[in-house]
């Protein structure tokens, strides 16, 4: 009897066919979560998620002959690892998969905030020629990386070609070719940008937050790409509205999707974009490939 793989959110097809190849019987039910899942769950050694399912513990409980539980990506906020563990079952992600593709975005931000090219765009549309309107360089200027780990590495590369000095704080991590280790009251005090590329941990809930902004260079920019509750969302507004900060970039927030009413969504030096950091076609493929590798590893 083959084995069964039930996969409950969108993955690259390279993945499946993987799988398929290899002679694994493969169930695409993009709806089924929630209740359906539970009852759904029964007869499949392997699950394949990315983050919309949510593998709980009544999931896990209801499960079979269930052996993996498969992430396409890095996350694993969404599966109760505590109730995996009692179960005995294998939790395999990617986490290098979209490295690259959070960093180029992460650049993006970076630039899109420097020059308010979101901004001249909405306004060039809406009849404004905003020719006088000045950008700052890249070039020249220190960047303050929260977390050197695959993404924030990938990022201290980057910025070398643009002439960037790049700092950077993370108490575990080992040292980088790109990046100068500094405490963060350091950083803080004289990056000009700051990106994060730390996991939520309790440890970096809120790690930016009003008292950090203070110590901030008056016209700093922040970048989140990371993880939503890392930053302060209304220390972040109020900072924003007052200046001290020039500008913000965010792919994630404390709730996804952000709120219609949002209050960063009424502020024109802030570039929003909607937890897309590691949507790439590369990414995405190299993500599912991965995966379906470790899974046949796994059951091999
Ligand atoms: P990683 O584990 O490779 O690196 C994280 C680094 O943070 C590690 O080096 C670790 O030592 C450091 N760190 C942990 N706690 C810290 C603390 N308190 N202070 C300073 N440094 C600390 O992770 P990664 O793959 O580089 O991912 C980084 C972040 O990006 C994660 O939050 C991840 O969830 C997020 N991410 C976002 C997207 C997206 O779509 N926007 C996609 C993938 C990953």
């Amino acid at each position: 009897m083959p084995k069964r793989v039930l996969i409950t959110d969108p993955i690259a097809e390279e993945g499946i066919e993987k799988l398929r190849a290899h002679g694994l019987e493969v169930d695409l039910k993009p709806d089924l979560k929630g209740d359906a899942l539970v009852q759904g769950i029964q007869g499949y050694h392997v699950l394949i998620v990315r983050s919309a399912t949510k593998v709980t513990r009544a999931v896990i409980e209801a499960a079979d002959v269930l052996e993996i539980i498969g992430r396409a990506g890095v996350g694993l906020d969404n599966i109760d690892l505590e109730a995996a563990k009692e179960r005995g079952l294998k939790v395999l992600n990617t986490p290098g998969a979209t490295a690259i593709s959070v960093a180029e975005l992460t650049l993006g931000l970076i630039l899109g905030c420097l020059r308010a090219i979101p901004y001249l765009d909405r306004a060039l549309r809406t009849g404004r020629w905003e020719k006088k309107r000045k950008g700052i360089e890249l070039y020249g200027k220190t960047v303050g990386i929260i977390g050197l780990g695959r993404i924030g590495s990938e990022v201290a590369k980057r910025l070398q070609a643009f002439g960037a000095k790049v700092l950077a704080y993370d108490p575990y991590a080992k040292d980088s070719p790109w990046a100068k280790r500094v405490d963060l009251e350091t950083l803080l005090r004289n990056a000009d940008i700051i990106t994060l590329h730390v996991p939520l941990t309790p440890e970096t809930r809120h790690l930016i937050n009003a008292d950090q902004i203070r110590q901030m260079k008056n016209g700093a920019i922040l970048i989140n790409t990371a993880r939503g509750g890392i930053v302060d969302e209304q220390a972040l507004y109020d900072a924003l509205v007052s200046g001290k900060l020039r500008a913000a970039a965010l792919d994630v927030y404390e709730t996804e999707p952000l709120p219609e009413d949002h209050p960063l969504r009424s502020l024109d030096q802030v570039i929003l974009t909607p937890h897309t950091g590691a949507q790439t076609e590369e990414g995405q493929i190299r993500a599912a490939v991965e995966l379906a590798d470790r899974i046949l590893q796994e059951l091999s």
